[in-house]
């Protein structure tokens, strides 16, 4: 289906788009990578009366390295990140921009579109629910950085004011001897997972130091499983630990059935997913080179 007319308006600057957007009112939409928003049009879910386009800025396709942190313009390309030898220092950010849909989604698709859409079935929010993430938001008054657990309200929903925008993600670099994982199990390249599952994790020899886990795709928003990081925090990993943060991670699941499986599926994928990504997160962290990211079915 054709998606209903709309007026195109293009932003010179993300000032031009902010101010866009507040004179055209809650009607008006970004357009980004056009990978959610576009398809969406087209099955006239999404029937905006004025489309304001991001991709003529210039300089907010980009990835940069500064005072320990990892900054990301609001337009930077899964596939940008995928191949980018900075991004790689975080390695469970190359484990979720490689593995997100299909190329031809990850070369449009953006990781500030994909916040802003903050689809339950994103990769994005889960795995940097696991960082010190904070995202950028530019407004009429100005700019506020908000982190990423909570610019995420709902399914769907996030902070930001119908005149404000995503300008920037940025990421803190982890300290020494930390290392992650992202895993998530999907039954074809170009559909969304089935289950997912970031952990990082900071090592001191053999304690774990630091925990953070996340799951995605079961529940509505990506889920902290605080139990399940708990569960870890001061212990050596051994056989009882990881039994404990496997059954903690499961019982934070907030699964749906549905066509992707039933909700007792996803809350056991969950567990057997946290526990390879633990695995992979400790080799990591004692600076192995391991391959990991998603799992196909
Ligand atoms: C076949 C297919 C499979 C997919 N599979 C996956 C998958 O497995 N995992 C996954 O994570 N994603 C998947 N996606 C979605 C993809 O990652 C999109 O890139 C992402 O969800 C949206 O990013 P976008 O840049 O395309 O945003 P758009 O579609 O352009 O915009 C999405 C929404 O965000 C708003 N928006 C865009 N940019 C900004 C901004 N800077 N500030 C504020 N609001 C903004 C728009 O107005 C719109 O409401 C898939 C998409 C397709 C088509």
């Amino acid at each position: 289906m054709y998606p209903r007319a709309f007026h195109y308006h293009r932003a010179g600057s993300l000032k031009e788009a902010v101010s866009m957007l507040s004179q055209l009112g809650d009607d008006a939409k970004l357009l980004a990578g056009g990978q959610s928003l576009i398809p969406l049009m087209k099955l006239r879910f999404a029937n905006p009366s004025h489309l304001v386009d991001l991709n003529f800025v210039s300089g907010i396709s980009s990835i940069e390295e500064e005072k320990g942190t990892l900054r990301f313009g609001a337009l930077t390309r899964h596939a940008e990140i995928e191949a980018s030898s900075i991004a790689a220092k975080i390695p469970i950010l190359h484990d979720c921009a490689a593995g997100i849909a299909d190329v031809q989604v990850r070369n449009r698709g953006t990781i500030g579109g994909s916040l802003a859409e903050a689809d339950p079935s994103g990769d994005w929010a889960t795995v940097l629910m696991t960082l010190h993430t904070e995202v950028h938001c530019l407004g009429p008054r100005g700019e506020r950085s908000v982190p990423v657990a909570d610019f995420i309200k709902d399914a769907y929903t996030t902070v930001l004011t119908h005149d404000e925008l995503v300008s920037q993600v940025v990421v803190e670099t982890p300290p020494k001897g930390s290392g992650g994982a992202y895993l998530a199990f999907k039954r074809s390249a170009p559909v969304y997972p089935t289950a997912s599952v970031a952990v990082q994790l900071t090592m001191e020899g053999d304690v774990v130091k630091d925990a953070a886990i996340a799951l995605g795709c079961v529940g509505l928003t990506a889920i902290r499983a605080k139990d399940a990081a708990a569960a870890l925090l001061g212990q050596r990993i051994t056989d009882k630990t990881m039994s404990a943060a496997m059954e903690a991670a499961s019982a934070a699941a907030d699964p749906q059935t549905d066509m992707r499986g039933s909700a007792e599926y996803k809350r056991t994928l969950v567990g057997a997913l946290a526990k390879r990504a633990i695995e992979i997160a400790v080799r990591r962290a004692r600076g192995e080179r391991v391959e990991a990211g998603h799992i196909y079915a």
